[in-house]
């Protein structure tokens, strides 16, 4: 399983409905959480790795030491929950937005200042095939929107100007990849 990176078209298409969760889309999901933590991602949505389907997941754990202290908190000790969903939808966005520089595990070089809601209500199924309702806020919310932008072919360059090139792909402070 390859992450596709811009400028593929594919990135551009709009994903389909998921119609019925079978073995390859479990295996998908996992897959996808997978090479989501190997490239220190938050969030990744199928089309990302060339499967154009409403599937998207996120998750972020601090990595602990020998001792299982844990290390590498998010900014403000804020928590991406490890989840699967299936045909994520926005049903209610905050007018209230802020701005953050985000990456992207598809432009890997790239950052760019994107401006959302801080909070947002998504609503999806999992796995098998019960709804889940998310009340998101900050950094959970960010990534959710970013993942759902995906599956209607938007990426962060869609969003705004580019602020930043580094040559291995960017990693912040904390060591971590966005999304
Ligand atoms: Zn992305």
């Amino acid at each position: 399983m390859k992450i596709l990176t811009y400028p593929n078209k594919k990135l551009k298409q709009k994903s389909h409905k998921v119609r019925k969760v079978d073995e390859e889309i479990r295996q998908l999901a996992y897959d996808m959480l997978k090479i989501m933590k190997v490239n220190k991602g938050v969030g990744l949505s199928a089309i990302q790795v060339d499967k154009p389907i409403k599937l998207v997941v996120t998750g972020y754990e601090p990595p602990e030491d020998a001792n299982g202290k844990t290390l590498k908190k998010l900014k403000d000790n804020e928590v991406i929950p490890t989840l699967i969903l299936i045909n994520p939808k926005i049903t209610k966005k905050s007018r209230e937005t802020d701005i953050m520089e985000e990456g992207c595990l598809s432009l890997p070089n790239i950052e760019v200042p994107v401006k959302r809601s801080i909070k947002a209500n998504i609503l999806a199924t999992d796995l098998e095939g019960h709804r889940i309702k998310i009340r998101a806020k900050g950094l959970f919310a960010r990534v959710l929107l970013h993942e759902i932008d995906h599956l209607d072919g938007i990426l962060i360059t869609d969003h705004g100007r580019p602020v930043a090139l580094a040559k291995n792909g960017r990693v912040d402070k904390k060591g971590i990849k966005k999304t």
